[in-house]
């Protein structure tokens, strides 16, 4: 069996890659691909964004694809950004561009009350094949930026049970408790029954 990664993110093809040592499946990713065109992210849903991905790169590919789909949905906010988290303060923005906004939104509301969860869905899709899984990290925005390590939301939040952020974690230690990390452990065993 072939898997293409529907990524370029380094950190995410080498995770899937770990995860997928036991499987014997040959793993590629995009970056074997250059001409593969971009797929638009438009969905409202994470589910919808990461079939889209999946099913799209497949076309064009004729090759099983993995895609997966990850957003933060913070209990004050109603759980925004949730499917926005990328692009949430607008287009080409960066990762301190959103975690900024951020900490403005819960600027002065309680630790109690900063409440958040990553979500992350991953689908598998291929010839007669569309199987989904999920991983979910719940912890807390914390005030202040803490780390250097990890992207995205990591430097402000911190996973429920631990005093660090995840841009403090190794990302071995990350990839044990994330959402990306619990949900590909699931497809794993998904593709076991599979296989
Ligand atoms: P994607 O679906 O993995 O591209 O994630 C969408 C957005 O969610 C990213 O641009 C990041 O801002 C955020 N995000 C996804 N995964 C993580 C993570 O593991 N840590 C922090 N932020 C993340």
């Amino acid at each position: 069996m072939k898997i293409l990664l529907a990524t370029h993110n380094k950190n995410k093809i080498i995770e899937i890659k770990n995860a997928f040592q036991e499987l014997d499946i040959e793993i590629l990713s995009l970056d074997d691909f250059p001409d593969l065109p971009d797929v638009i992210e438009d969905g409202d849903t994470l589910e919808h964004n990461s079939l889209k991905k999946a099913r799209e790169i497949y076309e064009y590919s004729g090759i099983t694809t993995l895609a997966d789909d990850t957003g933060l949905e913070v209990e004050y906010l109603n759980g925004e950004p949730g499917v926005y988290s990328a692009r949430w303060t607008g287009e080409g923005c960066s990762y301190e561009d959103n975690n900024r906004k951020m900490l403005k939104e819960l600027n002065g509301v309680e630790f109690e009350k900063r409440s958040a969860v990553f979500r992350c869905v991953i689908t598998l899709f291929g010839d007669n094949l569309q199987k989904s899984s999920e991983g979910v990290l719940k912890g807390k925005i914390i005030e202040n930026f803490k780390g250097q390590k990890g992207f995205g939301y990591d430097p402000i939040f911190q996973p429920k049970g631990f005093s660090i952020t995840l841009a403090e974690m190794s990302l071995d230690d990350k990839n044990k408790i994330s959402h990306r990390g619990l949900a590909v452990k699931a497809m794993v065993e998904v593709i076991k029954g599979i296989k």
